[in-house]
């Protein structure tokens, strides 16, 4: 079968070749059929590669990304204000759902004869990449912002990229590789591989819990690449009518960050860069989101929204995750949650709403520099010490 690519903006189709962008200069995605498509058997693969029939690529490569678990979050209700699942996307083999749409992007690089493939990233998407090259035996470069942290440099490493550290405009450097004239196969983060592998996080929600479809996604956005894929992947299921009602997707960012979030608050049709702060949410800090109108028409269509949450409530929401749900997340992933909590207090979200949250990372990664209190006791005193808090 021919694949094509189309843009969701004006209709625009076209046979996939290196083109990501359509003419109109909104991205591409990739066409499949989900006329007559099922929830596959139960008893068959359980990760991503289950859902190869809506893919454009079936082969996997490396670690089978996906099958992650979803979990009610009962202790977190009141805290979100809603019936809270978590979807666990930390769990993916380099920590988070990156790892998705790299398994597709690096299938299909070999696939196509590259030696070589190339990203640009905040630090996971890095990660992900270098690793899924590494197990296709493939040459992997990757392009950091010059602030990326020293453990994130160190954990991408490990997988023996060439690591460019780079220092000026990142939104100019992720659109100017996607045209550079070498053979480096680029899988950045909207681009159409990448957001066809990144839609099984929402067929895995749908099914997990079908026949009932949650009323509300939310999940952190930056590029607007997982927001696109999502609302994708919500389209297709609706069309194989395996969907009793559509949920409205809510796009979350960091306020020192929120170009996505500004142009919804002003009622804007496109996304426009902003002047970014800095912000603990390093992994969505894209101040000029390749995928942002893309997202936000996600948001618009869905009947969901687009908001932003200060530092602190992402802190606050990554130590009531931690302590309420059992589950460490970097602060980018926490800004859902966060986001769902101000839905919640804005009435946008009701008590009754069934509410999936994508916690898209680990936070096993890297320390935040969380004071940690500790009490030192010598040995003898071990069970006075332990007595004294516990009958207390
Ligand atoms: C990349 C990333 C995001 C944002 O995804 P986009 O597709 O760029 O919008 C959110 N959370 C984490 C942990 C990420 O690594
Ligand atoms: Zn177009």
């Amino acid at each position: 079968m021919e694949r094509t690519v189309s843009c969701y903006d004006c209709g625009e189709t076209y046979a996939f070749d290196a083109r990501k962008r359509c003419a109109c200069g909104e991205p591409l995605w990739f066409d499949s059929d989900p006329d007559g498509f099922a929830w596959p058997e139960t008893g068959s693969v359980d990760d991503m590669w289950r859902y190869a029939d809506l893919l454009p690529v079936s082969d996997p490569v490396g670690v089978a990304p996906g099958g992650t678990p979803l979990s009610r979050a009962e202790r977190l209700d009141d805290y979100a204000g809603c019936n809270l699942f978590l979807k666990h996307e930390g769990q993916n083999p380099t920590g988070s759902f990156k790892d998705r749409g790299s398994a597709v992007g690096v299938r299909d690089a070999a696939d196509a004869g590259f030696e070589w493939v190339g990203t640009v990233s905040h630090g996971n998407m890095a990660l992900s990449t270098s690793a899924y090259a590494a197990s296709a035996d493939l040459e992997c470069a990757v392009f950091v912002p010059a602030e990326t942290p020293a453990e994130r440099l160190e954990l991408i490493a490990r997988h023996d990229p060439h690591v460019f550290t780079v220092e000026g405009d990142y939104g100019r450097l992720y659109a100017d590789t996607l045209s550079l004239p070498v053979d480096v196969n680029f899988v950045n983060s909207d681009t159409p591989l990448r957001v066809a592998g990144q839609k099984t996080v929402a067929y895995e929600i749908l099914e997990q819990l079908a026949p009932a479809a949650p009323d509300a996604i939310a999940l952190p956005v930056s590029s607007g690449g997982q927001a696109s894929a999502v609302w994708k992947a919500v389209r297709e299921l609706d069309r194989a009518g395996l969907l009793d009602s559509v949920p409205r997707l809510y796009c979350c960012q960091a306020a020192a960050c929120d170009p996505i979030a500004t142009a919804y608050r002003n009622g804007d049709r496109t996304v426009t860069p902003v002047a970014a702060d800095e912000t603990i949410a390093v992994s969505i800090a894209n101040s000029d989101p390749p995928s942002g109108t893309r997202a936000l028409a996600a948001a618009r269509d869905t009947g969901g929204a687009v908001v932003s949450v200060p530092d602190e409530d992402v802190r606050d929401a990554m130590r009531a995750i931690s302590t309420r749900a059992g589950v460490s997340v970097e602060p980018s992933s926490a800004v859902a949650v966060a986001g769902v909590r101000h839905l919640s207090r804005t009435g946008a979200l009701e008590a009754n709403d069934d509410v999936v949250a994508i916690l898209t990372g680990s936070g096993y990664k890297e320390d935040y520099d969380t004071e940690v209190r500790t009490d030192t006791i010598a040995l003898d005193d071990v069970e006075r010490e332990l007595a004294s808090i516990v009958d207390t």
